[in-house]
């Protein structure tokens, strides 16, 4: 007799034989479970693996986290991006250790009172580390649901999330819920991609809508995003006695805490020399001179693209003050690795290294 929820034994048949090696599957610890989980955020696996493995080789547990210095926290993520992340994880380790005796409950609605720790994630750890089954819904789940199911909601829709979620209790509830769980989320990344699927070589073609139907390329329905918007920004290398100034960025700013060079926004009907030299004055009280402009550094964030122009400047007058900052330090060239800067600031440090 065919049995009620066989694609989900398909699926994580299919897991337990396709899945990727992945520090976090051997150890599944909860706290391994939760850095890894944040880290994935926004970044692809192997991409992570490396960080990941220096980060619990610094931050072995919770209590070790809780107590470290955010600047080094911040150092053990600097190339990660989306530093809010590391700084909000930080803060929740201290509270994990403070209301939880340093142990991540194993219960979803408390999982969820930790900073940083929503929806997704709580589900994630409550069913890797913890066994609890309750459905992940996130980008890769969406696809493969909406595809085998034929929803045809738009996705960034939080109510198609509940959909989903409803569609996945009742089966995950007869499963392993690790497995099942890793079983979509490792689908939708090798298999059940967005523009070319795999479906030949997929579990579940016998029963999936989208490729009975041939709707693959209708599917999962997502409004169009609005034009990225982009920005013109000018900072400035200042040299005085052989040492460079840089400035902290504030804790509520996005990249709060991390070191960089100062510098701001062109304004409208202003050259990016005149950038440079006006913001060099709000930020800092400094007159500066330019010397030299540099080769200009593009970089993507999710919500506005960015063009950054250096200028190596010299210090004409004026004692470096932190006026929109919450420090500025003169620092040697070769201390540069020993602060936390944002990764387009370190495109900038290579090309000023290469010039100088
Ligand atoms: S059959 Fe194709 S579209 Fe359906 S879940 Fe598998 S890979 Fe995705």
């Amino acid at each position: 007799m065919k049995k009620q929820y066989t694609w989900a034994e398909d699926l994580i048949d299919w897991f337990l034989v396709n899945q990727r090696e992945m520090p976090w599957r051997t150890d599944p610890q909860p706290y391994k479970v939760w850095i890894s989980e944040i880290m994935l955020q926004q970044t692809q696996v192997v991409t992570v693996i490396p960080y990941f493995d220096r980060f619990i080789d610094r931050f072995p547990d919770v209590q070790t986290l809780a107590e470290a210095d955010q600047s080094d926290v911040l150092k053990y993520w600097e190339g990660l991006g989306y530093y809010s992340r590391a700084r909000n994880l930080h803060k929740a380790a201290q509270s994990v250790l403070e209301f939880f005796n340093g142990v991540l409950p194993a219960d979803y609605d408390r999982l969820q009172t930790i900073q940083g720790i929503g929806p997704y994630i709580a589900a994630a750890i409550g069913s890797i580390a913890f066994g609890i089954k309750v459905p992940v819904v996130d980008g890769n789940v969406f696809r493969v649901v909406t595809r085998y199911y034929g929803i045809f909601e738009d996705i960034s829709k939080p109510k198609t999330r509940d959909i989903i979620f409803k569609e996945l209790e009742p089966v995950i509830k007869k499963c392993n819920a690790s497995h099942f769980n890793q079983g979509l989320m490792e689908l939708g990344a090798l298999v059940c991609s967005p523009t070319s699927p795999d479906c030949k070589l997929c579990p579940l073609n016998k029963s999936c809508f989208a490729y009975m139907n041939n709707k693959i390329s209708e599917l999962p329905v997502k409004a169009k995003k609005k034009a990225v918007p982009q920005m013109n920004v000018a900072i400035a290398i200042v040299e005085k006695d052989g040492k460079i100034l840089i400035a902290k960025r504030r804790q509520n700013q996005m990249l709060g805490g991390l070191w960089e060079f100062p510098g701001g926004k062109q304004e409208a009907g202003e050259s990016l020399e005149e950038t440079v030299v006006r913001e060099l004055r709000e930020e800092t009280g400094m007159t500066v001179e330019i010397i030299k402009r540099l080769t200009d550094v593009r970089h993507v964030f999710s919500h506005f693209k960015l063009t950054i122009t250096p200028f190596i400047c010299s210090h004409v007058k004026g004692i470096a003050k932190a006026i929109t900052s919450d420090d500025v330090k003169w620092i040697k060239i070769s201390d540069f690795d020993k602060y936390p800067f944002p990764t387009v600031n370190k495109k900038i440090i290579k090309e000023y290294l290469k010039k100088i």
